[in-house]
């Protein structure tokens, strides 16, 4: 059957149309779009119609586009807004399950004097509104809560959350790195001051994303040099790669709602005969506010790491829910966040489904994933234990 790529939310594969769109870029078109003769500024104006282009998709306007090297940069740089000035300490508030390039930003900002909020989220995944109306302080400089969640794709009320923070003129940064290209966003409409987002997560290269930034936001400069990106983000733009994702965004933009279609159909088809089919299986996260690619599920008396190398020697890729430390497993802090029970917790995986998946391919995954369960299970102690009590 050859690969089974199951693994869309880490990155997805470029397409050829973004790849032909990018290529004159590496070659003839190469000049510098800073030059002041003719080819530069014709490079130049490709530049910023990507940015109109960008900017037209999510309702923001072209001059609230910075381009970044991705999802973390531009994480990262969002996070600056909560940086303490003049010595004053600041409150900043995000949820306990984003994705590190928030969550190791913050615990940074926390030693250059920001207090930072981590919001639990309920067993699905959500963070709850009255939680957040409750964490706000008078100093409260910035929230930033993720559009949804990378590893069990819960999506997040974020235009209740905008709400609640604009009352209180606070601005809302949202990383958007897995739900842009996936589902229509509209930063006007849905109250997001600050928006993440990264190309090689809809079909575009790896290495390029951006920031928006509401205009009159006081954004800190990320790279001192040229006047790139009005002067913020200085170095010569990595324009292949801007216009290959203003390719995959345009792409994704028109074929969301039949791709939406046939990952839920591929999705669903195989949550449903894997908790039909295998024991003791356990669904993480939202039923309804999830991502349509993504299905997130526990196995008990299974190590998801052997469980993921059975699965590869399969030619199956699929990821983990837990972060490797030098050869012991350690569920991840989303795991940890929705408290999945203890029994779970060392037994989960991702499957993330894209529109190049078949009905076919999901069919075999289910039969090796009952063979390889069942496999793991016949080696584990508490499996005999647990069989042994329920004879006794
Ligand atoms: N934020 C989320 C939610 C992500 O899923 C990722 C990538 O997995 C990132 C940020 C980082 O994006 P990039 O790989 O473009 O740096």
């Amino acid at each position: 059957m050859g690969v089974i790529y199951l693994d869309h939310a880490a990155t997805t594969a470029m397409l050829p149309e973004v790849a032909e769109a990018m290529q004159p870029f590496y070659t003839e078109a190469f000049y510098n779009p800073s030059g002041i003769y003719q080819p530069g500024q014709e490079v130049r104006k490709k530049i910023e119609a990507v940015r109109e282009q960008i900017a037209s998709v999510i309702g923001a306007e072209a001059e609230e586009i910075y381009f970044t090297s991705g999802g973390t940069e531009a994480d990262n740089w969002a996070l600056q807004m909560a940086k303490p000035k003049n010595r004053r300490p600041t409150h900043l508030i995000t949820s306990a399950i984003e994705h590190h390039a928030i969550g190791h930003s913050c615990k940074r900002l926390e030693t250059q004097g920001c207090f930072v909020t981590y919001l639990p989220v309920d067993s699905k995944g959500r963070v709850r509104i009255q939680d957040v109306k409750r964490a706000i302080r008078p100093n409260t400089s910035l929230i930033s809560v993720m559009y949804a969640n990378n590893e069990i794709g819960t999506i997040q009320p974020i235009e209740e959350i905008g709400k609640i923070a604009h009352a209180r003129g606070i601005p809302l940064h949202t990383d958007a790195v897995q739900a842009c290209g996936h589902i229509p966003i509209n930063v006007k409409r849905e109250g997001i001051d600050m928006l993440s987002a990264s190309a090689h997560k809809f079909r575009g290269p790896k290495g390029i994303g951006f920031l928006y930034v509401k205009k009159g936001l006081p954004l800190p400069r990320l790279l001192e040099g040229g006047g790139q990106e009005r002067g913020y983000r200085a170095g010569t733009e990595y324009v292949a790669g801007i216009i290959g994702m203003g390719k995959a965004l345009e792409i994704a933009e028109e074929t969301m709602e039949e791709r939406k279609i046939k990952e839920t159909q591929l999705r669903d088809y195989l949550s449903r005969r894997i908790m039909e089919e295998i024991p003791y299986a356990r669904m993480n996260g939202h039923r309804w506010f999830r991502l349509s690619n993504n299905i997130n599920v526990a196995f008990r008396f299974v190590n998801s790491e052997s469980l993921l190398i059975l699965l590869d020697m399969e030619q199956i890729c699929a990821s983990g829910g837990s972060a490797c430390n030098a050869g012991s497993t350690k569920p991840s802090h989303v795991i940890e966040a929705l408290h999945v029970p203890e029994e779970y917790k060392n037994g989960v995986i991702r499957l993330t489904v894209g529109e190049e998946n078949t009905i076919d391919e999901m069919e075999h995954v289910v039969d090796v994933l009952k063979k390889k369960v069942e496999e793991l299970r016949k080696e584990s102690p508490e499996y005999e234990d647990f069989l042994a009590r329920q004879t006794s």
